[in-house]
């Protein structure tokens, strides 16, 4: 029987949080994904006792929601959490590496910046407040209430590290809305970040995860493996999207299953694949729409795993890593001491790093053969950190449009959608590109889709039994 409560589009976190919540609530799912494993952007692998990450290296816990899905999996076991220092990053300026923490007194205390722009951390209070848009990009931001200095050696290396993107596209609200929100609650930047500090310390402000780094025994993938465990027959692989309708009743999908055609009918639909990849199929969503989840941008990246001898490493690795200056132009944006964050991951007396490079800014570097891309990371790691030896083990993965952006056109893509689902009650668009880039927005997200179309499930029941 072809006919579900609710067909879920796509087997990444997403996807695969939000049919399992579905499905434990009692209704009937059926996630569909086009490759033969699901994961999407999760991608954990086992080489000789090491668990290397290519996609989405740990969790910031952030939300109650993720903390509910740990425990309603029962994998509390398995669950890896970071030491105490695993916030501090390091920026990569002149080969020396800086700790620059965003507070006031971190900033007022750092080498890297002038005496102009800690002056500007005691007038920005003074600023007028910035207009409650999305159009306004990070570039514009920063640079108006803190300077240009803190926007290319904060900032810029910050962006960098999560959309791999470009601080003059990103918009400030969309990429970065609890700093925007600080700003609204407190009028002022830098004193909205001492009093929210100041709140989490008194205990008055509770945020609603621990904040701590996460990661899992056998890797990230461990979580979405456990998911597509719980949901046992309810997915189909190897099978992509080609088409989506509606019906009388709901809606109608059609997938490419390896070849054959297959149809399924649901009275609700939530897809969480690409919106790039949602563009390309065949549906009855109207051309305007199409046309917005065609413009969301896409960044490119290249993944990279380093292992060493431990002894080989001459610097110590303190914190979660290293994050480079655009203006530098180093081969890599962001360099992980994955074995620091994680040790029970490795092998003993092994050093690992996860490097990410590419974005929107840097593309071609997709297009070098990949001897050449290992060649300038080993050289340029090996200078950062003091490393003697060759590496043990080293990986690469390319990933074309990988990380979507949050850019200036986000409020309007963002209301499309929302009119969209208006006027189609039961179908839902969700998936990174909305609400959240990280593995914890994505939990949370889907916890929330999950909920949302319980409800109309629910109330559908409800009208028909009237
Ligand atoms: C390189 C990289 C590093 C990252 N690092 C971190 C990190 O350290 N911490 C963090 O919190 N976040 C990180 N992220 C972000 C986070 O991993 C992702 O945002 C999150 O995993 C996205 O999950 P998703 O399910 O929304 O989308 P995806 O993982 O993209 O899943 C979409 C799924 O849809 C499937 N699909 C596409 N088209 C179709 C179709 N037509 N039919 C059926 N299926 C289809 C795809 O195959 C895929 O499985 C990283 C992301 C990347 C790419």
């Amino acid at each position: 029987m072809n006919y579900y409560d609710t067909l879920v589009l796509g087997g990444g976190i997403s996807g695969l949080v939000t049919a399992y919540k579905l499905n434990r609530a009692g209704n009937n799912v059926l996630l569909v994904e086009k490759n033969l494993n699901c994961g999407g952007s999760i991608e954990s692998f086992n080489v000789e006792g090491n668990i290397y990450e290519y996609g989405a290296h740990s969790i910031i816990h952030v939300s109650s929601a993720i903390n509910s899905l740990i425990e309603e999996l029962n994998i509390e076991d398995s669950v890896l959490i970071a030491g105490e220092n695993s916030y501090k990053k390091f920026i990569l300026k002149d080969n020396s590496l800086y700790y620059v923490f965003l507070h006031p007194d971190s900033i007022l205390n750092s080498p890297i910046f002038s005496f102009k722009t800690k002056l500007k951390f005691f007038v920005e209070k003074f600023l007028p407040r910035s207009k409650d848009d999305y159009s306004i990009t990070v570039e514009s931001y920063i640079k108006k209430r803190l300077g240009n200095e803190f926007l290319r050696y904060f900032m810029e290396p910050a962006a960098s590290e999560v959309y791999a993107g470009d601080v003059s596209r990103l918009s400030i609200k969309a990429a970065y809305p609890k700093i925007y929100a600080l700003e609204k609650e407190y009028g002022s930047l830098v004193t909205g970040m001492k009093e929210s500090l100041k709140k989490i310390n008194s205990g008055e402000l509770k945020p609603s995860g621990s904040g701590k780094l996460i990661s899992f025994k056998d890797g990230m993938s461990f979580l979405t493996k456990t998911l597509v465990r719980k949901l046992d027959g309810k997915i189909q692989n190897l099978s992509e999207v080609i088409d989506i309708s509606k019906t009388q009743n709901g809606y109608c999908v059609t997938v490419n299953n390896a070849g054959e055609t297959k149809v399924f009918y649901a009275k609700s639909v939530i897809s969480t694949i690409q919106a790039y990849k949602l563009a390309e199929v065949n549906s009855f969503l109207p051309a305007g729409l199409v046309k917005t989840l065609n413009g969301i941008n896409y960044a490119s990246i290249v993944a990279v795993n380093l292992s060493f001898k431990k002894n080989d490493v001459r610097r110590l690795l303190e914190g979660y890593g290293i994050l480079t200056i655009a203006a530098e132009k180093k081969p890599f944006r962001t360099v992980i001491y994955s074995s620091e964050l994680f040790p029970d991951k490795y092998n003993p007396g092994t050093t690992v790093f996860t490097i990410y490079s590419g974005g929107i800014n840097n593309p071609e570097i997709l297009e070098l053969d990949e001897e050449e891309i290992f060649e300038s990371f080993i050289l340029e790691l090996k200078n950062i950190m003091g490393i003697k030896g060759d590496p043990l083990f080293k990986g690469i993965r390319k990933m074309k449009r990988a990380l979507p952006q949050y850019e200036t056109g986000y409020g309007e893509m963002d209301k499309s959608i929302i009119n969209f689902e208006n006027l189609n009650p039961g179908f839902y668009i969700a998936g990174n590109f909305r609400g959240g880039i990280s593995t914890g927005d994505s939990i949370k997200n889907a916890t929330e889709s999950a909920i949302k179309i319980d409800k109309y499930l629910k109330d559908l029941k409800f009208n028909e039994s009237n």
